[in-house]
């Protein structure tokens, strides 16, 4: 995690927020690379869930709505954690997570049954941080709040949304009468979440503003098995399509005293981080009591018809959601790797440990570094920015000129550059270039007029040794 860390703030994906004044806990803010890496994540969901299917469209809804959609959605009373603090130095824990860090055992349950349970495990355990005596669990609202209004007698409390997903549940009849969808069909958005997580940690894992990712499938009761069952296996599908270490993917069932009480039936997508299996999406049965409940706050009817039978129903949900920082983060685990040895053999290099960020190739931030060979020939200079300006409009592109060759190339791996163009003393004679692929430090020559082409196939998957042959 440390080495994930100092990365990000070296080569600018991840900075801490309001660093100049110390931070604040739970807050990050995406850098130059960073910004570039998360908008890859969020186009291939968008590709994957929206574009590339014919019945599911999207939304982008606001942050803060009806403070009544968090007393229907149940947040209000129910979107709690379990708080203990310490009665000496005041330091407060998710109770559920001291026991869990303590292998005191695992708990399962929710609501009254869980504080009840924790209270029990707790039981003589003291502050991890002084030593002093712990209060009683309590439930602790994640909900957070803000105050809108010009007057200040006037202001209204409202919430900044604790779950992205409650705008689908609310446009839910906007879309079905706009689009001329019929049921079975899905609503997905990406957006912002916000929750007072007690103790944010583990970096981008647990924020306290964060991204998730939604898909809200609508279909008919009886088919909800089916459709269940269909879209865990496409997520899954989905995550093994992205990163390299496949075997560190699980599902996790919920257990039954886990179960949110509408819930049939909930699994977990799993990664294996540094800091244990976590979860990176749910895939949720949701049923009816979304629609139901905003139907009973708000007196609107949300029965379907089938325009085909004539049969009416509410229908009932699939939820896939999922986080977008902690996608980022999960692949940055999954894509980390260190070679000993030195994979660019420079003299001074050689005894040094390389990174590779090995990222999926629609994802890296960078596709393509440009470099002459040396910087202090003009011509080459002036070839390799000609290069470059040519291929910036096509492609995510950076040009380099700072230091030896292979130091600039595993300034490239380390941020997970697709493929390098280097500019050199034969490109000057036959207008051919060097072109190097990252994970294998192949390198083939490729005519400038081809280079685009040549590029944009590598990016779509194509074998790099198909389009030249090997000179190193
Ligand atoms: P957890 O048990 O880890 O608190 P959750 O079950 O409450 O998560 P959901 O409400 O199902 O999470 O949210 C859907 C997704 O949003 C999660 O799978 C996760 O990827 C992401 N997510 C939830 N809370 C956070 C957070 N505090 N920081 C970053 N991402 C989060």
């Amino acid at each position: 995690m440390d080495k994930i860390i100092s990365l990000c703030k070296r080569r600018g994906f991840i900075f801490q927020n309001s660093e100049i004044y110390g931070g604040i806990a739970g807050f990050y803010d995406y850098g130059p690379l960073g910004v570039e890496l998360k908008n890859n994540i969020k186009k291939a969901w968008w590709e994957e869930i929206v574009q590339k299917r014919e019945n599911v469209v999207g939304i982008d809804g606001a942050i803060i709505t009806h403070p009544r959609v968090w007393e229907a959605s149940g947040h209000v009373e129910g979107f709690t954690d379990p708080l203990v603090e310490c009665k000496k130095c005041h330091e407060r824990f998710r109770a559920d997570h001291l026991i869990e860090e303590l292998e005191i055992k695992e708990t399962g349950a929710v609501g009254e049954e869980l504080i009840k349970k924790l209270t029990r495990a707790l039981k003589g355990v003291k502050c991890p941080q002084c030593g002093g005596e712990l209060t009683k669990p309590r439930r602790f609202n994640l909900l957070v709040e803000a105050e809108l209004g010009v007057v200040e007698e006037g202001k209204k409390k409202v919430y900044l949304r604790g779950e992205a997903c409650q705008n689908i549940y609310l446009n839910y009849g906007n879309v079905l009468s706009s689009q001329r969808l019929k049921i079975p069909f899905g609503i997905a958005q990406i957006g912002k979440a916000f929750r007072n997580e007690i103790t944010p940690k583990n970096f981008l894992y647990r924020q306290r503003e964060f991204e998730q990712w939604d898909l809200q499938w609508f279909c008919h009761p009886k088919e909800m098995e089916k459709w269940y069952d269909f879209w865990k296996e496409e997520r899954m599908k989905w995550y093994k399509s992205l990163v390299n270490h496949k075997e560190n993917l699980r599902f996790r069932q919920h257990e039954k005293d886990e179960l949110a009480h509408y819930a049939k039936v909930a699994f977990d997508i799993e990664y294996k981080t540094p800091f244990g299996w976590k979860e990176w999406e749910g895939i949720h049965w949701r049923g009816d009591w979304d629609l139901s409940r905003h139907g009973k706050f708000s007196g609107k009817d949300f029965t379907y018809k089938d325009p085909e039978t004539g049969e009416e129903f509410v229908p009932q949900i699939v939820e896939t959601s999922g986080g977008v920082d902690r996608t980022f983060l999960f692949l940055l685990f999954d894509a980390y790797q260190e070679i000993k040895g030195c994979r660019t053999k420079t003299t001074k290099a050689v005894k040094e440990v390389e990174i590779l960020l090995k990222l999926h190739k629609s994802l890296a931030p960078v596709k393509v570094a440009v470099l002459p060979l040396v910087r202090n020939k003009p011509e080459l200079v002036k070839k390799a920015k000609e290069v470059y300006q040519m291929l910036k409009p096509h492609f995510s592109c950076q040009y380099d000129e700072l230091g030896s060759i292979g130091r600039r190339y595993r300034r490239g791996d380390e941020v997970g550059i697709i493929t390098s163009v280097t500019c050199d003393f034969q490109t000057l004679e036959d207008n051919t270039v060097t072109l190097r692929e990252r994970d294998s430090m192949k390198q083939i020559r490729v005519e400038i007029l081809k280079l685009k082409e040549v590029i944009q196939k590598i990016l779509e998957g194509e074998e790099f040794l198909k389009f030249g042959k090997i000179i190193k």
